[in-house]
């Protein structure tokens, strides 16, 4: 059985055919620079384009290239889990694949590593070309996140990072379901430190992240790491409630100086009625999220569906995840 690697990479794959081939090549450059060995574990999230054989051929002809291939797109926070959960490096750097995250960078994050830090992220410091809405959201996102949470979680940080193989294995005993990892990672603690950089433009393709799945992962964020929605309600049933204990005597006195048409009629009524209604609505909205959450957690279905694992040799290199082969249909993407 082959000894373990030195450094293990782990990057998500979703429609990214054409950066593949990039990828392996700076990786492996940087890494062969190391002198020390390593492997890229990727992980094949449902892709519809040519990137699982792409993957697989160059497993092929490169053993230190490893896939995971899930039955459908499980999405990019559930793809490094896998990878972490199947990666045996004493550091691990997780990575995107579409090379906006500069591979040459883990060099520098490793001499952090040997200097003692546990965790080295990258923050970004600027990044290329990226639509001013996703600039925007992007960077109140993580302001917000840093207001209402209880862990620090460092500000313009994604999950290009060096863990120590205890910070992994830390992860790796989480199970929960909606994972926010960047939070995941701060809440574990150890000695963390960031290395800034420069973000550049995606090499090849579209961003795989819609509003939807952006918005999804914001309320992941969110309800991951703060009560804060949950409480903010009680600030707003106060102000109703004074709202409403004075306004009795208020329209009392002024209804007997100006008349008793003064704010009568259905029009305020109507009004009145929506705007708690909506209130009202608005924090089951905020409930629901979190009740939801419970119940991912209390059906208890794993993480993940592995289709293929390719590259990894024999059963010592267990996947943690049970895997179910044949009887899955690759289900449509959402
Ligand atoms: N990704 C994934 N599953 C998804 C969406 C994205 O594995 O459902 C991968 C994608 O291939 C890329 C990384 O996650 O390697 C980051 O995605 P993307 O570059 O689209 O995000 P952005 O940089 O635009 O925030
Ligand atoms: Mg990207």
């Amino acid at each position: 059985m082959s000894e373990h690697p030195r450094y293990s990479i782990v990057a998500p794959i979703y429609n990214e055919e054409g950066n593949i081939q990039k990828l392996y090549e700076r990786v492996s450059q940087v890494m062969d620079s190391t002198g020390e060995s390593w492997e890229l574990v990727t992980v094949n999230d449902g892709s519809r384009d040519k990137s699982f054989e792409m993957l697989e051929a160059l497993s092929h002809k490169d053993p230190r290239i490893k896939v995971i291939n899930f039955a459908r797109n499980f999405g990019h926070q559930l793809a490094v889990t896998a990878g972490l959960h199947n990666t045996s490096g004493n550091a691990v750097v997780v990575i995107d694949a579409d090379l906006q995250d500069p591979p040459e960078l883990i060099l520098d994050m490793i001499e952090r590593w040997k200097a003692g830090y546990q965790v080295v992220y990258a923050v970004r410091q600027e990044r290329k070309g990226e639509s001013w809405f996703k600039l925007f959201t992007a960077k109140m996102f993580y302001r917000i996140i840093y207001r209402i949470t209880d862990v620090d979680i460092p500000l313009d940080t994604g999950d290009f990072r060096l863990m120590d193989r205890k910070v992994v294995d830390a992860l790796n005993s989480m199970p929960e379901h909606n994972r926010f990892i960047r939070g995941l990672t701060s809440w574990i603690g150890f000695k963390q430190t960031g290395i800034t950089y420069v973000r550049e433009a995606r090499e090849w393709g579209e961003t795989k992240y819609p509003l939807k799945k952006m918005v999804r992962f914001a309320m992941d964020a969110v309800t991951g790491f703060s009560y804060f929605p949950l409480q903010v309600m009680v600030y707003v049933a106060f102000i109703l409630g004074v709202l409403g204990v004075f306004a009795i005597p208020i329209i009392a006195i002024l209804r007997l100086i100006l008349g008793f048409q003064f704010l009568g009629g259905q029009v305020t009524n109507i009004i009145v009625m929506l705007l708690v209604g909506s209130f009202q609505l608005f924090f089951l909205f905020i409930l629901g999220q979190y009740v939801a959450r419970i119940y991912d957690e209390t059906r208890g279905r794993p993480l993940y569906i592995v289709a293929d694992m390719v590259g990894f040799d024999g059963p010592k290199n267990k996947p943690s995840e049970p895997e179910t082969k044949a009887a899955l249909e690759p289900q449509a993407e959402r």
